[in-house]
């Protein structure tokens, strides 16, 4: 689904990332854990060209993001990302939040896109809030209509830039089990995420970037037990 071969980002005289390597296959989901100021968002925001990488190829589903004749919006509906922040329109209602890709990209009736709007947030649990505005909402319940806007363009992995990382401590769950269950349904998913316990439970593979390179890449079991990179060693020991 994902091929990112030698990808390397400068800003400036800053070079940001030293040559990542990273494959996802379809149906897979990849934990990124690191340092703050690592590189772990500039990798997700090269995969969709939101940051225009230096060098290195970036392949999503076939198309690679670099070549003149990709169509990059498109490769951006394919790959659907869900930040910190939210990032929802305070003056829209959460199911025109929701529906305003459908209606706006894929130029979806408003009435078909109502209806998988309203199936989207039944589904994260927040069916009984469609008319109502994202200041109306607690933190967890405004990421998971972020997670259900994202959902509506129908993407064929999702981006997860420190999705619980803005939430008070008691919110955090209710995002983490929406995430649980599209992983469980097979969704492909990349979630930079300081939340070892979902990275242990849910997550194929687990990469440590540090310094703009990875350091250390191996299932959740292996990762957390037998930590091999030093980097990574002394990472855990701050954290856990
Ligand atoms: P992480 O998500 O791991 O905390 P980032 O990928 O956001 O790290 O950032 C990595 C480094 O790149 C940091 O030093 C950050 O300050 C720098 N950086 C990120 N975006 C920009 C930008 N648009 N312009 C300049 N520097 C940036
Ligand atoms: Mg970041």
């Amino acid at each position: 689904m994902i091929e990112i071969k030698n990808l390397h980002k400068k800003f400036g005289d800053l070079e940001v990332l030293k040559g990542v390597n990273l494959t996802v296959a379809s149906g897979e989901v990849v934990c990124i854990i690191g340092p703050s100021g690592s590189g772990k968002s500039t990798v997700l925001r090269c995969i969709n060209r939101l940051e225009t990488p230096t060098a290195g190829t970036v392949i999503v589903d076939g198309h690679d993001i670099m070549n003149p004749r990709t169509d990059i919006n498109y490769v951006r509906t394919e790959a659907g990302m869900v930040f910190q922040q939210f990032n929802l329109f305070p003056h829209m209602t959460v199911l025109d939040n929701v529906i305003l890709g459908p209606v706006k990209v894929r130029k979806m009736p408003r009435a078909d896109a109502e209806h998988l709007g309203h199936d989207l947030l039944a589904k994260v649990g927040l069916g009984s809030k469609a008319l109502a505005y994202p200041e109306q909402l607690s933190g967890g319940q405004k990421q998971r209509v972020a997670i259900a806007r994202a959902l509506a363009l129908q993407p064929k992995v999702i981006l997860f830039d420190e999705p619980t990382s803005a939430l008070d401590p008691e919110l955090v769950g209710e995002v983490l089990e929406v995430m649980k269950k599209l992983a469980a349904e097979g969704m492909t998913m990349i979630v930079v995420t300081h939340e070892m316990g979902f990275a242990r439970e849910v997550a194929d593979r687990v990469i440590f970037i540090d310094e703009g390179v990875i350091q250390e890449e191996n299932t959740p079991q292996e990762f957390f037990n037998a930590p091999k990179n030093p980097r990574l060693r002394d990472f855990l020991g701050k954290i856990v």
